[in-house]
This record gives structure tokens, sequence and C-alpha cells, in this order.
């Protein structure tokens, strides 16, 4: 298996996030990636590299030339509104909701920020975008290894995650969709249906909203139902692509307190889509917040489980990227990823 580590992941380090009222330290670290690297060190499944850089047209393709704008920018802006800003983290708080225009483009940067996001909880930092970028550029690097043929599998290493991440909007501790990235570089790279099978405790509302209206692309997703679980408002299971992309996107919603059994019956579901869409390559945004430690997750998974699940996926028989996302007990972040790579190696 490629590795690709992100090596400025750790410019993007936020202070905190907005959780019912107060400001917390934010779950999503530099150091769960330093505990992912450890392990791998101590269980070395591939060979572990650097991306080169990012493929600007892509990116493009994926999220929009005016949320990049924003995006490249919003730091600066931020410090613009007050130098003291610069000890501080920008985060939303104001949203154009139903009534409200998504069309214009307010002057004011506080606007812009709740133009292009759609929570408190994701800290936009200093070095928020160069990370994101790199992080990108990882995904990429996987992708274009695994359709070169030099490697049947591949592994994103990086933070922020991506998931959550849409066409142009932030949220989730996600900026840019790494995952998103991942399935368009393998279509480009010659593999004519490509299927997402999102893994992570939370819905991938971004993956999912970005081809939705694509036949090209199944998007898949085992999560938290959203009645009680991030992202609420959407990852419903009536939900199945419109347009072209009818029938071609999964959700499986399941309750708080999911067991191992249960969620992979549910994976089984999701495995089961993947074959009958007849997809010809994989990408699997890997959260681990499934784990029975999570501090903000509700499923009961043990370390253990983690290599049915890296075997499971093995299954499927298709060359696979895994993008890094979500897990937030962070002394066992590494333990989990490592064993789904090393499931998914035996
Ligand atoms: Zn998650």
């Amino acid at each position: 298996m490629l590795i690709v580590h992100n090596t400025l992941h750790r410019q993007h380090a936020g202070r905190h996030e907005m959780f019912r009222g107060r400001l917390v330290p934010c779950h999503e670290s530099p150091d769960r990636l330093d505990h992912l690297l450890a392990e791998l060190h101590k269980r070395p499944v591939g060979t572990i590299t650097e991306p080169g850089p990012l493929d600007e047209a892509l990116l493009a393709r994926i999220h929009s030339p005016r949320y990049l704008q924003f995006l490249a920018g919003a730091w600066d802006e931020w410090v613009a509104l007050d130098p003291a800003n610069a000890e501080l983290d920008a985060l939303p708080s104001v949203w154009p909701v139903r009534g409200f225009r998504a069309d214009v483009l307010p002057a004011n940067f506080a606007a812009r920020m709740g133009l292009f996001s759609f929570d408190a909880g994701t800290p936009l930092t200093a070095g928020s975008w160069t990370a994101a970028r790199q992080g990108a550029a990882c995904a990429v690097a996987a992708a274009q290894a695994v359709a070169s043929g030099s490697t049947r599998s591949a592994f994103a290493l990086t933070r922020p995650p991506g998931h959550h991440a849409g066409t142009d909007f932030f949220g989730g501790y996600c900026f840019l969709n790494n995952a998103a990235l991942a399935a368009q570089t393998l279509r480009d790279g010659g593999f004519e249906r490509v299927a997402v099978l999102d893994v992570d405790y939370h819905h991938g509302n971004g993956t999912q909203s970005i081809f939705y209206a694509r036949g090209d692309v199944l998007t898949v997703s085992l999560h938290g139902d959203p009645s009680t679980e991030y992202p609420f408002y959407l990852g419903y299971a009536d939900e199945r692509g419109e347009g072209e992309g009818a029938g071609c996107n999964l959700n499986l919603p399941l309750p708080r307190g999911t067991g191992f059994a249960d969620w992979r019956a549910a994976l089984g579901r999701g495995l089961d889509e993947v074959k009958r869409f007849g997809a010809q390559a994989l990408v699997v945004p890997l959260g681990v917040d499934t784990f029975e430690g999570d501090p903000i997750s509700a499923f009961t998974l043990r370390s253990a489980d983690y290599f049915d699940i890296g075997r499971d996926l093995a299954s499927a028989g298709l060359p696979t990227v895994f993008t890094f996302e979500g897990g937030y007990a962070v002394a066992e972040v590494g333990i989990n990823a490592v064993n789904v790579l090393e499931g998914f190696g035996s």
C-alpha cells in the first residue's frame, strides 16, 4: 500500500470550536496524525511518501472558484478586520438560511464566512489553507498512483478531514473534499464507474452533495442516524440521488449505540451496492470515530473490529483509495486506523 503523507498538516491547528454555547478545545487536532504516524512506524503496512504540487484545475472542478478564492484570502481578510484577530481563530456566526440570498457575495468578511460554511465548529486558522491544499494533493496523488496501476491501494494520510466539505462550503472540520478529489482522479484515470463507501461515524454530506446528480460515481455512507447525529440535515435513507444520479446514492443510517455485528451487516449492504453498481475502483473515506471510546460519537466498535472492516473492504477486490477522515479518541486513532489497513492487506 502507498501512503501519501501531508507533512504540512500541523499548519492547521484550531484553538477552539463552538459547542453548546461554549468555545471548547478542538477535537480535530494535529496529534491525531502523530498517533497514526507513530503506529505506522511500529507496523509498517506500506511505503510513506509525500505528494507533488496540487492540480489546480482538478480542484476547481470539485469546488467552486468563488469558494476557493474565499478560502485563499480568508485569513488575511480576518486579520485585516482587526490586527488582534491574528491571535484568534476565525469562526462564522451568521448564515443565509431559507429565504436569504445565496447568490450575493457580501463585501463584509463575516457575512462571507457564513455564506461559505454550515457550522461554527470549524475554525479557520492562519495555516488552514496551506494544510488543506496539501491534504488535497495527498488524496489526488494517492488516486493517481492507483489509477496508474503502480499500486493496488493507497492511503491519503492527512488532516484536516474532507468528507463534510461541499462544492462551496466548509464545516465538520473539513475544507476541501479529499474523497471527492480522489474519486474524480480515478474517473479521469480511466475507471468509468467509481464508488465512494464512507465508513466514518458521520454522514459524508459533502461527498454526497458533490456527486448527487452524477451517474458515474456511486456514493454510499454508513453513519449515525442524522435525526440525532451531526450533520443532522442530510444523510437520510430516502436520499437516492437525482437526475442522472438517481439511484446512485445510498444512505445507511444506524441508531446511537449500534455495535459491530449490526454495523458490519450494514457494511455488507454497502458492499453489495458497490458490486451492483459495477464499480471499477473504490474510495473509502476512513473515519474511526465509530470506536466505542470516541468522545463525540455513539457506536461501540472495538479496536479488534477494525481488522475485520479492512478484510471486508478488501473483499470487494477493487483498486482502493483511503482518505483519512474522523476519529477523536486520540490515543486509539492510530491503532484503529492501522488495524483497518492491516486487515485490508492481509
Ligand atoms: Zn466523523
